[in-house]
């Protein structure tokens, strides 16, 4: 692959959250969404041009091989949010808030709107995949919005056009509405783009209700749960659990501009709720 950017474009992975925060900003016409400020997010064009060249049909399911081994040792969530921890912000060390804190402002946030139990540990869970990046991932493999491969690309993706670089993209197979699926197949049958929410979906999902499987699952794939597109390859189920996708969405996008959490204040409460819901030590 020619003229590619250096593999890690973004000074750090939150920059394609705060890109998307940016997108989505409140009072911005959903027709403006693929306009950007390149001042304020110079890696993320680099970043998309990687992530569309290089997520393939063969990648997804290489990835899916290697990682839902669980083979990366076992750890407790609190013990996995620690270890994310370490992905701190070079370039802005001090304004930027800590993964814990991030994870901690979402679930607060669904919290305080009195939502169940499970629904604030699953804001708490969102992005905890995030861990790849210390497996070494580059970043176009952890974040970036989902999409399908195997199957034509929707031009509601974000910078679509970088998808000529894929080699899928020549492949007729992978091209035509339904590729290498079947008409309303549901999505679980769909491999989408490889990155943070599928991974956490299969770390955690035998002890989590099917709501926030769609959540954690779905939380990036904004083509479908912000533009309406794919409808072709959901159930009629899915179609019904996007409900919860959409729920979640906001608590992740416009939680950041919240207070900082008191996270050793807060522990103890979390430290309850995962031993609600998990045992001691997870396989990732
Ligand atoms: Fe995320
Ligand atoms: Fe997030």
């Amino acid at each position: 692959m020619n003229n590619l950017p250096p593999s890690n474009p973004l000074r750090h992975v939150d920059e394609w959250d705060d890109y998307v925060a940016s997108r989505y900003q409140e009072g911005k016409a959903a027709s403006d969404f693929r306009k950007y400020d390149p001042q304020a997010h110079p890696g993320v064009a680099e970043f998309y041009q990687l992530n569309h060249a290089h997520q393939t049909v063969a990648f997804v399911q290489g990835k899916k091989q290697q990682y839902l081994a669980f083979e990366k040792g076992k750890k407790s969530i609190w013990g996995a949010a620690e270890f994310l921890n370490v992905l701190v912000d070079d370039s802005d060390p001090d304004t930027d808030v800590s993964q814990i804190e991030h994870l901690m402002q979402t679930s607060e946030a669904i919290r305080k709107d009195g939502h169940p139990r499970w629904f604030v540990l699953t804001g708490f869970l969102h992005d905890l995949g995030k861990v790849l990046c210390l497996y070494n991932e580059p970043q176009w493999a952890v974040v970036g919005d989902t999409f399908p491969v195997g199957c034509a690309y929707s031009d509601q993706i974000v910078y679509h056009e970088y998808f000529a670089m894929n080699p899928d993209s020549k492949v007729p197979d992978y091209q035509t509405l339904y590729g290498i699926y079947e008409p309303n197949c549901g999505l679980d049958k769909v491999h989408l783009s490889w990155g943070h929410d599928e991974y956490i979906y299969h770390v955690v999902k035998n002890y989590l209700p099917e709501e926030a499987h769609y959540m954690l699952r779905y939380h990036s794939f904004y083509p479908a749960h912000r533009h309406g597109a794919y409808q072709h390859l959901m159930s009629k189920h899915d179609e019904k659990m996007f409900e919860w996708v959409r729920k979640f969405n906001p608590y992740d996008l416009y939680s950041k501009g919240a207070a900082r959490p008191n996270v050793l204040e807060l522990k103890p409460y979390y430290e309850d709720l995962f031993a609600e819901f998990f045992p001691a030590q997870l396989a990732w």
